[in-house]
């Protein structure tokens, strides 16, 4: 029996034990440390590791046997013909899963021709370089009118006056985790600047984006979690309490990624706008949807620059924009703190040198494919995209509300996330795997959740859906004890006290992805 074997089901084996670990390991973080540099354990964990990372090998790696593989390079240059072979065969290999709509999110638009459409774009533009403002005017052409659209779109008033301080302005980066990197490096570098704190925070809630925990450890931000209620919405009296004096900003979501549910956005402004501090709006799910919702009629509480106290947002274009991966769009209430974004410098021998987001050169050809994509759909467009995404969304919510045992979380729309005291939801999901589904896995509390996008409103997914999801809970409730598939290693991951563990196993699963 291994360590993992073992591990699985301590938990619930031994819950006073297991209590008493986790302070343990919680109060002395360096019991853990220390048991774990014991060689005997040390190896012992590494000897586990690499089991564990063996058996997870093949699934990553399909193409070992089927594929040349380079590990330097070939002595002379492989024919174009081949290669494009070889990269139909894999696109042939991946492509079903997503274009039949059994994935959770990923690709958000996906049909043939707005694909042939993105492509043809981005092979005219695919020199462009915004970084070259002279050499490609278009760029800056493009990604200042993608920067203004999404800005009306997301309530800044018309353009009386374009030149006016308080403008509603932005930028274009490569994805929301650029787009909120970007945010809470620019309220630290005002809050350093302005008043003098040295010792930033923010106050996120439990189930903001990861990406705000980033912006936290690459920016020396100390993060405050506030926790959620049972609707998955923040509790704005907590969050008041975590404010002090070096609050730079509070943030909200709209919705969030785990369970598709939006923070009382408004008070939680509010609040920021009564202690003099900024407030960013996480609708990188939602910027492309609730706009459009709203006009459908549908219950959307206002979220956006509406409300005075929102004075940043994300919004990706390469979600519910309907755009190719690798853009995004941050807004700032005021050019002041988009100033705080900017990277200048003068004294380089290479020149005057700016770039407004982190990276040096970047792909002028997503910023096109990206206007393209936007322009193209227009408002007619993204309504009706969001009135089909919507409609799929009732049913498949239905569907799951119509299981006994199943509940979802909090009053979504369109990302749907169930758990269960009944049934051991992992297991669930492992079943709708085996049925060709990529369902995301969540957890604190276990439960899994579907986005859904255009690849499901085809005719016949949501029922497929319906189905499959009723068989995978008759066959838990038929087999309680089976143990097979990934929900092993989800209830470990979740529930084991010795986190380091847990994050040990996700470097190593980082590094067997770069294994060539
Ligand atoms: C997807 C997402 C992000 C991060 O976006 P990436 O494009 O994956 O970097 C941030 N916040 C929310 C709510 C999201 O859904």
């Amino acid at each position: 029996m291994s360590i993992m074997d073992r591990l699985e089901g301590l938990p619930q084996k031994f819950p006073g034990l297991v209590r008493a670990a986790e302070r343990a390991l919680g109060l002395f973080p360096f019991l853990e440390r220390q048991a774990k540099n014991i060689p005997a354990i040390r190896r012992a964990l590494e000897a586990e590791y690499d089991s564990v990372m063996s058996r997870l090998e093949h699934s990553l790696k399909p193409y070992d046997d089927d594929f040349e593989r380079y590990r330097s390079l070939p002595a002379s240059g492989v024919s174009r013909t081949k290669i494009l072979r070889d990269m139909r065969r894999l696109l042939e290999r991946e492509k079903p899963a997503w274009e039949e709509g059994f994935v959770s999110g990923a690709v958000y638009h996906g049909d043939q021709e707005h694909i042939a459409f993105l492509n043809k774009v981005y092979a005219l533009n695919s020199q462009s370089n915004p970084l070259h403002s002279d050499l490609w005017p278009s760029a800056s052409k493009f990604e200042a009118e993608i920067v203004s659209m999404t800005a009306r779109m997301l309530g800044a008033p018309a353009y009386a006056n374009p030149e006016a301080a308080s403008e509603i302005c932005g930028a274009v980066s490569s994805g929301g985790t650029e787009s909120i990197l970007l945010a809470m490096k620019a309220y630290r570098d005002r809050a350093q600047s302005r008043f003098g704190i040295t010792q930033p925070e923010f106050v996120v809630p439990s189930t903001a984006h990861a990406a705000f925990d980033k912006a936290a450890r690459y920016f020396g931000i100390r993060k405050r979690t506030v926790p959620v209620d049972e609707n998955s919405r923040v509790d704005v009296s907590r969050v008041a309490r975590a404010i002090n004096g070096n609050t730079i900003c509070l943030v909200g979501s709209a919705p969030n990624f785990p369970h598709g549910c939006i923070d009382p956005i408004e008070e939680l402004s509010e609040l920021a706008r009564s202690h003099g501090i900024g407030f960013h709006t996480d609708a990188c799910l939602g910027g492309f949807v609730l706009p459009w919702a709203e006009k459908l009629g549908h219950r959307v509480p206002r979220f956006d620059f509406r409300l005075p106290g929102v004075t940043s947002m994300s919004a990706d274009t390469h979600k519910f924009g309907y755009a190719a991966k690798g853009t995004s769009v941050v807004l700032y209430r005021g050019r002041e703190l988009r100033h705080f974004q900017y990277y200048t410098t003068t004294e380089w021998p290479g020149g005057m040198y700016f770039s407004p987001t982190f990276a040096g050169s970047r792909p002028g050809a997503l910023s096109a494919a990206c206007w393209a994509a936007m322009v193209s759909m227009g408002e007619q467009g993204y309504l009706e995209a969001t009135r089909k995404i919507l409609k799929t969304a009732t049913q498949i919510r239905n569907a799951i509300e119509r299981v006994p045992g199943l509940r979802i979380i909090g009053d979504p729309l369109w990302v749907i996330a169930f758990e269960s005291d009944q049934w051991d939801v992992y297991r669930i999901m492992d079943f709708m795997t085996g049925r060709g589904w990529n369902l995301n896995g969540l957890h604190k509390p276990p439960a899994v959740h579907i986005c859904v996008t255009l690849r499901h409103t085809a005719p016949g997914v949501a029922g497929r859906f319906e189905r499959d999801l009723l068989a995978a809970v008759e066959h838990v409730r038929a087999n309680p004890a089976e143990k097979s598939g990934m929900a092993p290693v989800y209830g470990m991951a979740a529930t084991l006290p010795a986190r380091s563990v847990v994050k040990d196993l996700l470097e190593r699963y980082m590094d067997v992805l770069y294994r060539p």
